[in-house]
């Protein structure tokens, strides 16, 4: 058995009168008119309703709901967490061609008959325009699975290199003893299906607690996982409460790791939850995070100016800015600003138009939700006080949406407060430099913040880009030349960050898989 070759899912294009773009418009359409849908609890298979219900609000229009969902009770969580165990052994002991098999298929129901519907959950649900919900929940969920069996293959392939005379070795790549938990977040469909997906392609069980601004995207998901094969009891969907949820499952003897993209507040409350818990567990868990960033441009005197300018608005504002990886710093040399820079990313980003995600027309929608808009909001007014200027944008309507219009703020001082705590809206702050500075800025990019995912460098001079690279060398993950920071490929850049921005296992990568399980050297004498 060999997986198939695999190419990244290629990305439609939604032009006017295309195919695609009257399919999702359709798939939009008719979501609206079903909505509020019902969203239980799935356990071993089973629809568990516990009558505790939550609602996902629609971001860009907050009076009405995409789904009711039943919050999962103590009861329903010990019963995931028994019927994941229970179902282990069969699971880890199914061969590897009927694992990979299940999650071809998935990824083959992900980028075909689910398409439309899963896209218009996001676009409705997590206010994603149409290409920013083709990147994440059609092209990079369908990667993360098709990718997902072929780096399983590699890592079950890697065997040791010497066997004695009279012996042969070999390791087997086991499945943890345990089950894992998975905590997912709103701002990606497809780490909703990766966070269970990764361990569950080498053969471990999933107690999975997606985030609940994401709760029907997610619940389509795990319908396509099912409806691929996976058996029932091996990914246990259970929606919060999410406090109250992951302290049950942490809090288990046989909990084995944690599989968490989220907020470094949260990441770190985690980590020392399970370290006080470490005497009660069989074994040391697994905690692989994927946290926040404050993630930075600098373009260099030598930089080409259009193309750090498009790609600066790009990075900052795509998906109003609620990617870990968005642009929030932009550092920008001072000839470079005065001869062209700032006239034309200020005429960029006056041409934005900020409103329904469904409405093709507009490049950004509203944020995920009040506590999102009032926290943006109050990172806006505190630049103000401390002196920052707001170059454009500085303002939000919460009427109907939660809507916030692109902001640019420019600072005098590259330790201020929105240079250094991560904001996760559609704000950029800007420190130009002098241009016998650079150096000397390298230095502020790197000491700054906590964080250190992604950042870009942009210059036409080698040499410049090699000198940041170096200097930069633990300021981020993933590093980009003249592009923004945002939009790692599976399979392409393998995706994570250092410092408090996680444990960087990189997501799309082969390296991740090993955090899931647990190596057997076997020694056969003859
Ligand atoms: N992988 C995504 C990117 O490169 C970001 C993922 C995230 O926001 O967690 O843009």
């Amino acid at each position: 058995f060999k997986v198939p070759a695999i190419e990244n899912e290629p990305m439609k294009s939604y032009s006017p009168s295309s195919a695609e773009r009257k399919l999702l418009q359709e798939a939009i359409t008719q979501m609206e008119q079903e909505l509020p849908f019902e969203v239980p609890c799935i356990v071993n298979g089973e629809s568990i309703k516990t009558g505790k219900i939550a609602k996902q609000p629609l971001p860009h229009d907050h009076a009405k709901h995409l789904c009711t969902y039943h919050e999962a009770d103590e009861a329903t969580v010990a019963k995931a967490i028994d019927g994941a165990l229970a179902a282990k052994e069969e699971w880890e002991s199914m061969p590897w061609n009927d694992r990979a098999a299940i999650f071809l298929k998935a990824a083959d129901l992900v980028s075909g008959k689910y398409r439309y519907k899963l896209l218009a959950a996001t676009i409705l649900g997590q206010g994603k325009n149409a290409w920013q919900a083709e990147i994440d929940a059609a092209a990079e969920l369908t990667d993360f699975f098709r990718f997902g069996v072929k780096f399983v293959e590699e890592l079950y392939a890697q065997q040791p290199a010497k066997n004695s005379a009279g012996a042969w070795n070999r390791v087997e790549y086991r499945a943890l003893e345990g089950f894992v938990l998975a905590v997912s977040p709103f701002n990606f469909t497809a780490i909703g299906g990766n966070l269970p997906g990764t361990p569950a392609i080498v053969g471990n069980v999933v107690v999975w607690k997606p985030s609940p601004a994401a709760t029907y995207s997610n619940f389509i998901v795990h319908q396509i996982l099912t409806e691929a094969g996976v058996p029932p009891g091996v990914i246990q969907f259970v929606p919060g409460p999410p406090a109250e949820v992951v302290a049950q499952a942490i809090n288990h003897r046989q909990f084995a790791a944690l599989h968490f993209t989220g907020s470094t507040f949260i990441f770190k409350k985690l980590w020392k939850d399970i370290a006080a818990n470490l005497d009660n567990y069989r074994g040391y868990p697994r905690i692989v995070g994927e946290t926040g960033g404050k993630n930075f441009h600098v373009v260099h005197k030598s930089a080409e100016v259009k193309n750090a300018v498009l790609q600066s608005v790009r990075g900052g504002f795509e998906y109003q800015g609620q990617k870990c990886s968005a642009l929030s710093r932009l550092y920008v040399s001072s000839s470079v600003w005065k001869n062209g820079f700032k006239d034309q990313f200020l005429e960029e980003i006056a041409k934005i138009k900020v409103g329904s995600p469904q409405d093709m027309g507009n490049f950004m929608g509203p944020v995920i939700g009040r506590p999102a808009f009032d926290k943006i909001t109050s990172y806006i007014q505190k630049a103000k006080a401390e002196g920052g200027e707001i170059l454009i944008g500085g303002t939000g309507d919460d009427s109907k949406g939660y809507f916030i219009q692109p902001t640019v703020i420019l600072t005098k001082d590259p330790k201020s407060i929105t240079m250094r705590e991560e904001i996760f809206g559609p704000v950029i702050t800007v420190y130009v430099f002098e241009d016998a500075e650079f150096d000397k800025t390298l230095e502020l990019v790197d000491s700054a913040t906590e964080y250190a995912l992604t950042g870009s460098i942009f210059a036409s001079d080698r040499k410049a880009l090699i000198h940041a690279t170096n200097k930069l060398r633990n300021a981020a993950g993933n590093v980009y030349y003249n592009e923004k920071c945002t939009g790692a490929v599976v399979g392409q850049q393998p995706f994570g960050g250092g410092r408090a921005s996680g444990t960087n296992d990189k997501a799309g990568s082969i390296s991740i898989f090993y955090r899931f399980v647990s190596a057997r050297s076997i020694k056969e004498g003859f």
